[in-house]
């Protein structure tokens, strides 16, 4: 019968109140710490702009959401877009496939009258 007792001795850790980044480089202009995130809980949306080039974003939040899950969401969408512009948009070949030979039904129709 033995309380364990577990010794954990942290090391104090040094108490820096370290706000959670809010700011970020821009990905049009590239301005450090030019794009902001605000959030807003209470709303469940977040506003990403960019006080250089003006580039804005929304998104919404939960009360999960960071300030830096905008930003990547941000870059997501940024870059989903730019693909698309990028991609020559080519209408779909309308594919018309072959359509497939109808096994046919002929059979040999012999009967062998033997009689
Ligand atoms: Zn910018």
């Amino acid at each position: 019968m033995g309380k364990r007792k577990k010794s954990s001795r942290k090391p104090a850790p040094a108490r820096r109140k370290e706000p959670l980044d809010t700011t970020f480089t821009c990905l049009f202009c590239h301005h450090e710490k030019s794009v902001t995130v605000r959030m807003d809980r209470k709303e469940g949306v977040a506003q990403l702009v960019c006080k250089v080039c003006d580039q804005r974003y929304q998104s919404k939040v939960n009360h999960l959401t960071e300030p830096v899950d905008i930003y990547s969401e941000w870059i997501d969408a940024a870059d989903a877009a730019q693909r698309e512009e990028e991609a020559p948009r080519r209408p779909v070949a309308s594919s018309s496939r072959p359509a497939p030979i109808p096994a046919s039904g002929d059979s040999d129709d012999d009967d062998d009258d033997d009689e």
